[in-house]
C-alpha cells in the first residue's frame, strides 16, 4: 500500500510498520497452533496492550493513545496478518464493537470502571446481541430485563456471540419494554458471574475464536450498569453498526491484499507445461482481475472511513463497503486457492483457512441482504 495513499499519512504508515512487525512477530508464528487449539491464549490481550494497540483511538486519559479512526483502520487492515481470523475477529470485537459504545454512550464512571481495565488488557469484552430466535432482526430480540430494587434482573440467550467464553463482561442488547421493538431496546454492561454461563460453538472457520451461546438465568444487573438511554439501545446498536462495518471491510481489504500477494508468489514458483503457473494466460488474467477488485475494494473503503472520519454520516458508502467488500474477499479467496491447486485443500496451506475465514464476511455484522435492504431505502427505492 502506497504511504501516500488517502487518507493516510506518514505517520499513519509508520503506525503501520510496527503494528505489522508485532503481528507478525508475536501472532502469526502461532496461528497455526492456535487454530488447532480452537483457542487464542488470553495473554495476547495484555501484550497488545503493552504495545497500546488496545487503545489507539481513545484518549490517553483512559490509558489510549489519543489517535482517532485512521489509527485504528491501520490496525484493522493489518490484523489480517495474524493469519488466523478467529484471532483477528477476538481481538476485533473487543476493540471494534465491545469497548466502542463504552466509549461512545458510558458514563464517566462506566469509562473508569469497564473502558480503563479493557485499554490496558486486563479485562476482556463482548458484544451480545444476536438471539438463537433473532440475528437480522433487531428489533426482535426477546431477552428480557425486568426493573427490581437497584437495577434489573436479566433473563434470555444470546448466541454466536465473539469472545462468548472468556469475555469478562458482554454489552448485552434486553428488552426494558413489554411491546419491544425498536424503542423498547436497552444495553446493560453484564459482568460475567452468577448465572451467567457459555457454551462454545464448532464453526466453519474463524477456529482460534470462542463463539459462544452465552444464556443469562435471573442474572442481576446494578442500576449504574446501564449503558446509554433507557429504551434508547437502539440508536447505540445503529451507531455501532457503521464503525464495525468499515471494520470489517478494512480488514477485508487487508486479507485481500495480503492473499494476492501469497498466491502471486505461489504462481511465479509452481511450474506446470514447462513454465509457471504465472506464464499462463488463464492464471495472469486471474490475478490481474484479482488485483483490480482488490483496488476496487481498497478505493471504496476509504472514500467510506475518509467521509467517516470527517464527520459526515457515511451510511449509504459505509454499506456499499461492506457490500462489495465481504462478498469480494471471499471470492478473491476462493479464487487463489483455486490457483493453488491440491495444495490449496490442504491444511499447510495458509489459503484453505483464509478461503473458509472470509466466508464470515457477507454473513455477519449485518448479511449481504441486510445491506442491500439498507441501500434501497438510502438510494429511494
Ligand atoms: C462467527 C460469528 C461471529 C459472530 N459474532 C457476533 C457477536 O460478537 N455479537 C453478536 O451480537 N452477533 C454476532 N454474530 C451474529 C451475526 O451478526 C448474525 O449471524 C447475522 O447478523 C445474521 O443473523 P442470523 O444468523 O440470525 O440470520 P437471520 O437473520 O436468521 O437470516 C438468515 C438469512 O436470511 C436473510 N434475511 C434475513 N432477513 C432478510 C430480509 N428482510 N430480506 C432478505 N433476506 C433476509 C439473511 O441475510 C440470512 O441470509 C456472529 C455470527 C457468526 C457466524
Amino acid at each position: 500500500m502506497s504511504a501516500l495513499n488517502p487518507p493516510f499519512t506518514g505517520e499513519h504508515e509508520e503506525l503501520r510498520a510496527s503494528v505489522r512487525g508485532f503481528i507478525e512477530r508475536e501472532l502469526a508464528p502461532h496461528a497455526q497452533q492456535w487454530e488447532e487449539d480452537r483457542w487464542f491464549p488470553d495473554d495476547v490481550f495484555p501484550k497488545l496492550a503493552a504495545q497500546g494497540l488496545l487503545g489507539l483511538k481513545y484518549p490517553e486519559s483512559y490509558g489510549g493513545q489519543g489517535g482517532d479512526y485512521l489509527h485504528e483502520a491501520v490496525m484493522c487492515e493489518e490484523m489480517a496478518r495474524a493469519g488466523s481470523g478467529g484471532t483477528a475477529a477476538g481481538i476485533g470485537a473487543h476493540i471494534n464493537i465491545a469497548t466502542p459504545p463504552i466509549w461512545k454512550f458510558g458514563s464517566e464512571e462506566q469509562k473508569q470502571r469497564y473502558l480503563v481495565p479493557a485499554i490496558a488488557g486486563e479485562t476482556i469484552g463482548a458484544l451480545g446481541i444476536t438471539e438463537p430466535g433473532t440475528g437480522s432482526d433487531v428489533a426482535a430480540i426477546t431477552t428480557r430485563a425486568e426493573r427490581v430494587d437497584g437495577g434489573w434482573i436479566v433473563n434470555g440467550e444470546k448466541t454466536y456471540i465473539t469472545n462468548g467464553v472468556r469475555a469478562h463482561f458482554i454489552v448485552t442488547a434486553v428488552k426494558t419494554t413489554k411491546e419491544g421493538g425498536h424503542h423498547g431496546i436497552s444495553f446493560l454492561i453484564v459482568d460475567r458471574g452468577e448465572g451467567v454461563t457459555s457454551s462454545k460453538l464448532e464453526k466453519l472457520g474463524w477456529h482460534a475464536s470462542d463463539t459462544a451461546t452465552i444464556s443469562y438465568q435471573d442474572v442481576f444487573v446494578p442500576e449504574e450498569n446501564l449503558l446509554g438511554g433507557l429504551n434508547e439501545g437502539f440508536k447505540l446498536i445503529m451507531a455501532n453498526f457503521q464503525w464495525e462495518r468499515l471494520a470489517m471491510s478494512l480488514g477485508a481489504i487487508g486479507a485481500m491484499q495480503l492473499a494476492w500477494e501469497r498466491t502471486a508468489e505461489f504462481a511465479r514458483e509452481r511450474q506446470s507445461f514447462g513454465r509457471p503457473l504465472s506464464g499462463h494466460q488463464a492464471i495472469a488474467h486471474k490475478l490481474a482481475d484479482l488485483a483490480t477488485s482488490v483496488y476496487t475494494c481498497r478505493c471504496v473503503t476509504h472514500d467510506a472511513l475518509r467521509r467517516f472520519v470527517d464527520g459526515e454520516d457515511p451510511l449509504k458508502e459505509v454499506t456499499m463497503a461492506k457490500l462489495l467488500t465481504q462478498r469480494a474477499c471471499f471470492e478473491l479467496m476462493d479464487a487463489c486457492l483455486q490457483i493453488h491447486g491440491g495444495a490449496g485443500y490442504m491444511r499447510e496451506y495458509f489459503i484453505e483457512r483464509a478461503a473458509r475465514d472470509a466466508r464470515l464476511g457477507p454473513i455477519g455484522g449485518g448479511s449481504d441482504e441486510i445491506m442491500r435492504e439498507i441501500l434501497t431505502r438510502v438510494i429511494g427505492l
